[in-house]
């Protein structure tokens, strides 16, 4: 049993509760027995007594959008659109093999870890002929660190002799992506509540697949019971090649091919028009809202109050780490808030707003809302304990103000089902040097050797 105490606490209940001083106990279950104002009551057997002075305890944040494999590509393409960043990247992605997705992603967990992050999701869409075994690469590294890992089986078919952005030489036929996604739903998805691995099926977007491989992906998701991912309305650029080819928007092509629905939520979301919005809200599509990335390539910037006033499931991700480079958790909250003012004023988004999207938005976009994504007996205890005493934040009285508006905050804690995988700041079950020498590594064989 673990109990906390002496600390701030903010729960994301549904009433949005809080506590000044308050206290979260967790049973050997690895879920939340008690939380609330003042100390814990008795507890008996074998206890860890954590004082939490100085410190807010929320939510473990949850990350909806991510390409891990990116931590091997950060820093190329700095000044591109999506379309002229992808294409001067997929090459390089060509060369993907497992030991650079494992380091890569071993990389890119450990520091959504140090970020805040307990539960993220990775879109990995990339599968060279001779690259090994990669989705089971990113699992091994999401054990190493200790998150809560809902991976997909991504894909693309389109490639450019069809009239698709990638290249040809990496994209895969159609049935056989169909059929490694079926393999990889079977090898891996775990569909107890308290799980920490899930599968969901995930075709690239409109621009790399054929709209074959997504009306079957889809099929095939309902089948096995498990959830639907891809990248729709990030840029201009896809609104219009939606429009050459498909004849219509990014979100009426998807509700074409099936793919609206509470089973599914989408990465970015930027270009909605009225009618769209609404329509993800009425079929209870989520959406993935990645406002770092959206700005660092020059996007757009998504129409967020708008979503949230629609009743869309709203999360956070920080997107692959080569159109993100600081790939923080935490500091999307921040971000969040910014991007929705920057866009409606000062009443868009307030920081309570923003934590939610990041731990109960994403819970809701992972259908994982049962049992994560705010701290309530039962749940499991996904949560982070952000020291907010330091030079960068004391004096702000606003625990969660602090958090959201303030520098990174530190983490202090971080616990998955009640097991640390962060304790004062340094990852628990890993240790950054090592991840850093191996993503090193990774980067250098896949891009300085070849130079
Ligand atoms: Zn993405």
């Amino acid at each position: 049993m673990i109990l906390i105490e002496n600390v701030a606490v903010a729960t994301v209940d549904p009433a949005g509760t809080e506590h000044g001083d308050g206290h979260v106990v967790i049973g050997d279950d690895g879920r939340i027995i008690a939380v609330g104002s003042g100390h814990a009551g008795r507890y008996h057997g074998s206890l860890r007594r954590i004082d939490g002075t100085g410190c807010l305890v929320t939510p473990g944040l949850i990350n909806t959008h991510h390409h891990l494999y990116q931590w091997a590509t950060r820093g190329l393409a700095l000044n591109e659109t999506l379309f002229g960043w992808l294409t001067t990247l997929y090459p390089i992605w060509g060369r993907l093999d497992a030991e650079i997705v494992g380091a890569s992603a071993a990389a890119g967990l450990g520091w959504l870890a140090l970020s805040g992050c307990t539960t993220s999701t990775d879109h990995h869409y990339v599968f060279p002929r001779d690259g090994g075994d990669v989705l089971a690469a990113e699992i091994e590294a999401a054990q190493r660190i200790g998150l809560r890992f809902h991976p997909t089986r991504g894909s693309m078919d389109l490639g450019q002799k069809d009239g698709g952005l990638p290249p040809d030489n990496i994209v895969e036929d159609t049935d056989e992506a169909l059929a490694a996604t079926e393999a990889a739903i079977d090898r891996w998805h775990d569909p107890s509540p308290a799980a920490m691995l899930q599968i969901a099926v995930a075709p690239c977007s409109p621009f790399s697949v054929t709209s074959k491989l997504m009306s079957e992906a889809a099929v095939l998701a309902r089948r096995k019971g498990v959830r639907l991912h891809t990248h729709l309305a990030e840029t201009d650029d896809e609104e219009d090649f939606c429009r050459e080819r498909f004849g219509c928007t990014p979100v009426e092509y998807a509700e074409r091919l099936g793919w609206l629905g509470e089973d599914v939520w989408l990465a970015h979301g930027v270009h909605l028009d009225d009618a769209a919005i609404a329509e993800l809200g009425r079929t209870g599509t989520g959406v993935a809202h990645c406002p770092s990335s959206n700005a660092r390539l020059g996007a757009g910037s998504a129409r967020v109050r708008e979503l949230l006033d629609h009743a869309v499931p709203v999360g956070l991700g920080v997107d692959g780490a080569a159109s993100q480079e600081a790939s923080h958790l935490g500091g999307e909250l921040r971000q969040a808030l910014y991007t929705a003012r920057l866009r409606g004023g000062p009443h868009a988004m307030d920081a309570r707003e923003a934590l939610r999207l990041g731990t109960m938005g994403g819970a809701r976009c992972l259908g994982r809302q049962r049992d994560i994504g705010s701290l309530e007996v039962g749940k499991l205890a996904d949560l982070v304990m952000w020291r907010l005493d330091g030079l960068g934040h004391e004096g702000i009285d606003d625990k969660v103000a602090a958090l959201v508006l303030g520098p990174a905050a530190p983490v202090e804690l971080a616990l998955v089902g009640g097991r640390p995988v962060v304790e004062r700041g340094e990852l628990s079950r890993a240790d950054a040097e090592s991840l850093t020498r191996e993503a090193r590594r990774a980067h250098r064989r896949l891009i300085k050797d070849r130079r």
